[in-house]
């Protein structure tokens, strides 16, 4: 990490842009733009593997900067945590996402969309009430919404975590960890929080059918869920392979590119006249 402006911790990766120069003009940009709404949603289908039937999506941004070049999210993202456009940018993300859940729903009634949400964002004090008004402005019950929230998120500033996710409980939003196992969870702390869904991390799945160490962590993750009366869901599934082993070790719900890539919201839709009728 190196220390940038005041105190301002920056790490670089390969995948990153490296000149600060670069870093402040792309911040720029990704300012305008989201002011302008030149930002949008992907949805990637979530489905129960057994039976193959549609639970919901997961929302996805995806930004195309002025030149036409997408912008990895994985690059925006965290500039944009860094310099705390986040907490703009995902109040941007929840409130598009529950826009389109809600007209999905009107022919999907059970219809379900996940949103990520960064550490930053869910800090926020009036987070809960971000979450509260856009449910309502769409006219939704909590049920329709799953918050996608990372380990890091969930194990820090312990009280005030168990405050909102028994707020958001409550109000019938489930959570889940995403990249289950990347991070450190305290197991009796996973549990105190009652949270919904374990997302194991495609690492994992992707060593699945390959390595005995992939094979044992997925399946230990699975027990685990099923110990916690959590719900499992495995991401990054590309092969019939791994998709099989899944269902013999009794993962409920699944979602990668071998059921189907993000898309934009005209494309789910016919996605799902086509596959989820
Ligand atoms: P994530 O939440 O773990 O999302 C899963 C990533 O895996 C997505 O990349 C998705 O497109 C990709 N993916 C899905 N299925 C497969 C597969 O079968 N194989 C492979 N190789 N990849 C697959 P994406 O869209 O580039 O997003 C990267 C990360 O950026 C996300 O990881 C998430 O951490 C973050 N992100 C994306 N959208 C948002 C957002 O709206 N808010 C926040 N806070 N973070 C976001
Ligand atoms: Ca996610
Ligand atoms: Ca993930
Ligand atoms: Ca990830």
């Amino acid at each position: 990490a190196k220390k940038v402006g005041i105190g301002q911790a920056v790490t670089f990766s390969d995948a990153m842009i490296c000149s600060l120069r670069e870093r402040v003009s792309m911040l720029s940009s990704l300012k305008q733009d989201l002011d302008r709404h030149r930002l949008y949603l992907v949805y990637q289908p979530q489905i129960h593997l057994k039976s193959g039937q549609l639970i919901g999506v997961e929302a996805l941004v995806r930004w195309m900067d002025e030149s036409g070049q997408m912008i990895s999210p994985a690059v925006f993202i965290e500039l944009a945590e860094q310099s705390g456009l986040i907490v703009k940018l995902g109040e941007w993300v929840l409130r598009r996402a529950l826009y389109d859940c809600a007209e999905l729903c009107r022919t999907r009634p059970g219809f379900r969309v996940a949103v990520n949400v960064s550490p930053l964002q869910f800090q926020q004090l009036d987070f809960v009430d971000q979450v509260k008004a856009g449910l309502h402005e769409q006219g939704l019950e909590g049920q329709h919404l799953d918050l996608e929230i990372t380990e890091s998120v969930s194990m820090s500033y312990a009280e005030e975590t168990i405050e909102k996710f028994n707020a958001l409980r409550a109000l019938g939003v489930t959570i889940s960890i995403d990249d289950f196992g990347t991070g450190f969870s305290s197991l009796s702390y996973l549990e105190r929080l009652h949270v919904d869904c374990l997302k194991i991390d495609r690492s994992f799945v992707d060593k699945l059918t390959t390595s005995t160490s992939g094979y044992r962590i997925a399946q230990t993750i699975l027990t685990l869920g099923q110990r916690l009366n959590m719900r499992v869901l495995a991401e990054g599934i590309e092969t019939d392979a791994q998709l099989n082993e899944l269902v013999k070790l009794n993962c409920d719900e699944g979602q990668g590119y071998l059921i189907a890539r993000p898309m934009k919201i005209d494309a789910l839709h016919e996605w799902i006249a086509v596959h989820a009728e």
